[in-house]
């Protein structure tokens, strides 16, 4: 019967586009990893480059919530806080913890 032989060749052709597919979107998202890796490792450059300050008044970091004697603060926001608060927040978010801003980097 060949229409039925056509019909399993065009399943089977249909099965390897989709694997393909498959392979295509696979390879797609580990660049997207690698490049967030990279995009991290960059940031944390960028913040650990960053001087400490005597921050002025009564503030307190909005990250940890402690008082902040002395910090950092982002640009182009201005917002103050720990340094290392700060290094632990940009693996997740590279934007101001206070105002999401994106962080200057
Ligand atoms: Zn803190
Ligand atoms: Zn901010």
């Amino acid at each position: 019967m060949p229409e039925s032989l056509t019909e399993v060749y065009l399943t089977y052709l249909a099965g390897v586009g989709l694997w393909i597919l498959e392979c295509l979107l696979l390879i797609k998202c580990s660049t997207y990893l690698k490049l967030d890796q990279e995009q991290i490792e960059n940031a944390r450059e960028v913040i650990n480059k960053l001087e400490e300050v005597e921050i002025q008044g009564d503030s307190v970091c909005a990250i940890c919530l402690d008082g902040l004697i002395l910090g950092i603060s982002l640009e182009p926001c201005r917002h103050s806080f720990h340094k290392e608060c700060v290094m632990r927040w940009i693996e997740t978010s590279q934007t101001c913890p206070y105002c999401r801003a994106a962080i200057n980097m």
